[in-house]
């Protein structure tokens, strides 16, 4: 009966919460008409009480049970409270992975295939390639989907490791109830017991000092014991204000890599490969102008394919071009107006500490004209404007300045690795 109970509230609540507050309890003899449930130590009591007697009650009331004999009390039946399961009640499990990110629907392309390899060679031999492994990149690339990837990857791997996904923010808090409840013991093994850890969005403990420095002793306690670790954040660690420094470069022990937003053929590949899973077929054309409007990151990508497909089957039309820009026209307005060479000018002056002004001036320092060409190529690369239109908006430039610009960047990005930060990072800035 009890198996059969957890069956029925394994539909009903988060698997993890199942495995933190219901797993511990045992069913004291349903001979009679009494159900016992004991607990192995209060809190564990009161997170039922409050939560899930109610739904147990459902359950065994169905069963023929009087609803108010289900009781919960703080175990006495095993004279020993259970801490830790013993090896072999310790039985792996993932807690918190979302099925739908797997590493087979992560799409490729040159902006995340690191990041992606990364996670792969992670997720084949978990605590001993990179630990930490620490992506970071802008929302909407990705870095969640690989998450859950490498962890379900691992959890499949070896039936016995604990893979366990959360949220910082979810870590802060549960940290902070454990505070009030005195349980921080209970919290703190919680934590150190798994063999995966997957922690999304360390920003979010920026200013919350306590919880890093909880975090800190977590984290320290895995990569001592060769537990894996990775981290996601949506900037670079480094930049990150109001994180402590020795955990910041205890971030940085292992591997960081970043993902970036996707180039157009990326961009491509991911809407053909969503439409495809939804069993449709787009036209180039339709597909182009989503892929070539629509440049900061896959969520907005997914989003907007989303929003076409229900309107044209809702409305049973056909999805063409025409369609498409009625349907899209707001989102890509959007995209249109966020990125203006106008705006590039000013993110790129900031970024080198200069004027907008020298940047359209016809000085020719190198110290004017590198920053200069990076701009061009941006406005190439992130508007829709022509050669001669960039140029022109570069104090009257000619269109093979704006040609000879861009090729130089590009050919500078192959070769020096400063430039390819800059340019990833105003990239960055902008598409953001
Ligand atoms: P982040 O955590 O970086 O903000 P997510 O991982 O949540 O981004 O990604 C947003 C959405 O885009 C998710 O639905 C994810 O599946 C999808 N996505 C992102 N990158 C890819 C990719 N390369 N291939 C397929 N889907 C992707
Ligand atoms: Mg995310």
């Amino acid at each position: 009966l009890w198996q059969q109970c957890l069956e029925r509230l394994e539909r009903q609540i988060p698997l993890e919460e199942l495995n933190t507050w219901i797993r511990p309890l045992q069913l004291d003899g349903n001979g009679g008409e009494r159900i016992r449930l004991t607990a192995p130590n209060d809190l564990v009591r009161d997170q039922v009480r409050q939560h899930y007697l109610e739904m147990m009650r459902e359950f065994f009331a169905y069963h023929g049970f009087d609803r108010e004999k289900v009781t919960i009390e703080v175990g006495s039946r095993s004279s020993e409270p259970r801490v830790e399961p013993s090896a072999e009640q310790r039985r792996g499990g993932a807690w918190g992975l979302d099925e739908r990110y797997r590493f087979e629907n992560f799409v490729l392309g040159k902006s995340n295939e690191l990041a992606f390899a990364a996670a792969k060679q992670v997720a084949n031999s978990p605590g001993t390639v990179y630990n930490p492994l620490l992506l970071y990149g802008s929302t909407g690339l990705g870095k969640t989907h690989l998450l859950h990837a490498a962890g379900r990857f691992i959890a499949e791997a070896n039936p016995n490791a604990q893979v366990m996904y959360l949220h910082a923010e979810k870590f802060v808090s549960e940290m902070i109830q454990a505070l009030r409840r005195d349980s921080i013991d209970a919290f703190k093994r919680r934590y150190r017991s798994v063999d995966t850890l997957l922690l999304d969005d360390i920003q979010f403990f920026a200013g919350k000092d306590r919880s890093q420095e909880e975090f800190f002793h977590t984290f320290n306690a895995l990569l001592e014991s060769r537990q894996q670790i990775i981290l996601t954040c949506d900037r670079y660690p480094k930049e990150v204000d109001g994180i402590e420094a020795r955990l910041r470069s205890r971030f940085g022990w292992g591997l960081t890599v970043s993902i970036e937003p996707p180039d157009f053929e990326t961009r491509v590949a991911i809407l053909q490969k969503k439409a495809a899973e939804r069993e449709l077929e787009l036209s180039d054309d339709v597909t182009f102008l989503i892929a070539r409007r629509m440049r900061s990151n896959v969520r907005d990508l997914e989003g907007a394919l989303n929003s076409l497909i229900a309107n044209a089957r809702f409305s049973g039309r056909t999805i063409d071009v025409e369609y498409t820009q009625e349907i899209l026209r707001d989102v890509l307005a959007v995209h249109d107006r966020l990125i203006t060479i106008e705006n590039i000018q000013k993110v790129v002056a900031d970024y080198y500490q200069m004027r907008v002004a020298d940047l359209l001036s016809r000085r020719r320092s190198r110290s004017i004209a590198r920053p200069r060409q990076m701009a061009m190529y941006l406005a190439k690369e992130l508007t829709e404007h022509s050669l001669p239109e960039i140029g022109n908006a570069f104090g009257g430039r000619d269109h093979t300045t704006v040609l000879h610009a861009c090729r130089k960047i590009e050919s500078l990005c192959e070769s020096d690795g400063r430039l390819r930060e800059e340019h990833a990072r105003l990239t960055r800035e902008l598409t953001s």
